[in-house]
């Protein structure tokens, strides 16, 4: 069968490690039409915004987009490209797995954590103005349909991924209104799922726990700045950003990318980590039905990491990022 997929490469290190996953996903022998597509501060000059209306034609038409990261710019400037993808398609879930791959940095050798975070609400929102030149004010907004949604998303994950347990993060001793709701909210929602376990944590808690013992934690359902917050750590759990790939879900499409930014420091280097990127690809192949594939690709940058001969910088190594992609298609 063949799939039609949106590619956008983005811009800093993106394309780089878009290059790579699309070379690996063409090697597992699934058949893709790429459709490449443009988003980012390129665009701008060339179409007066970030995020063109052929961008967005394009991925609504497909349903399915593989992403690079694209930069933002600070305070400043046009808004996250990333942020408004997310609220034109409604892709209210974000689901971050962290999955320790023996042979990189971590110091941990047992995570496996998916962080689902709400991706669409919350001061994620950008309800917020300047009050004079004297305070701002931003609005935390989050509604039932929002906790519901994104809280039976975790439960359905849970179920069918064969997972445990299911821990909400919140601050609802302090957000008694806004974080309360989402606690109240998760709490219903668990009963209906008794196979499940649940618990709930303050979010600072959350983090030293994490930290202590990561081997605790399975699925952990978040509001939107903590789901951000968590997950990087997550991603510091196991190894650093160049591990973690992501896949931003609604009803009618999903965009998959690396939980990492567009880390313009390294960009141009080939030196950058395009495990993050590949295994999004993975995730990607198993939303089309492609699981095969996608547990290849899995196995595959498991045995190169397990391996250590090929490794890019951040994993201790000094491989190119087209040497550690090679490393993986030899490996399939
Ligand atoms: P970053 O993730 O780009 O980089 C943080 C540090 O981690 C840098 O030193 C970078 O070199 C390193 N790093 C990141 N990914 C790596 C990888 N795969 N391999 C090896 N090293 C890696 O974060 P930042 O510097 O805070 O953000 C840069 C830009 O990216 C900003 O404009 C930010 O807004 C944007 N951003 C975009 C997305 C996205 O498009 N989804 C996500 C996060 C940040």
């Amino acid at each position: 069968m063949q799939h039609t997929v949106t590619l956008i490469p983005g811009d800093g290190s993106g394309p780089e490690v878009i290059a790579a996953a699309k070379k690996v996903v063409e090697a597992t022998g699934v058949n893709i039409q790429w459709e490449v597509a443009h988003a980012g501060a390129a665009m701008i000059e060339a179409c007066g915004t970030p995020l063109p209306e052929e961008t967005i034609a394009s991925i609504r038409k497909n349903g399915v987009a593989l992403k690079g990261p694209v930069t933002t710019p600070v305070g400043t400037g046009f808004r996250s490209v990333n942020v408004a993808m997310r609220k034109t398609f409604d892709l209210y879930a974000n689901v971050r797995p962290a999955i320790t791959y023996p042979g990189t940095l971590s110091r941990y050798d047992n995570v496996d954590i998916v962080v689902i975070r709400e991706n669409t609400e919350d001061l994620y929102a950008g309800i917020e103005h300047m009050i004079g030149d004297v305070a701002a004010e931003s609005i935390k907004l989050i509604t039932r349909k929002g906790c519901e949604r994104i809280i039976r998303y975790a439960f359905e994950y849970a179920k069918r991924e064969g997972r445990k347990k299911v821990t909400a993060v919140h601050k609802a001793n302090i957000m008694k209104c806004t974080d309360g709701l989402f606690l109240e909210v998760a709490k219903e929602i668990a009963k209906e799922y008794p196979e499940i376990q649940f618990d709930d944590s303050i979010v600072d808690a959350m983090c030293m726990r994490l930290v202590m013992n990561p081997e605790k934690y399975d699925v952990l359902v978040c509001p939107n700045l903590y789901g951000d917050i968590v997950s990087d750590l997550c991603a510091g759990l196991v190894g650093g950003l160049g591990l973690t790939p992501s896949a931003n879900i609604g009803e009618t499409g999903a965009i998959f990318e690396p939980i990492h930014g567009s880390a313009p420091d390294i960009a141009g280097q080939h030196k950058i980590n395009p495990t993050a990127a590949i295994l999004s690809a993975a995730m990607m192949l198993a939303h089309l039905g492609e699981t095969e594939a996608a547990e290849k690709i899995r196995a595959a940058v498991s045995k190169v990491i397990h391996t250590g001969d090929v490794l890019t910088q951040d994993m201790g190594g000094s491989a190119s990022t087209e040497e550690f992609a090679d490393a993986v298609i030899a490996a399939l």
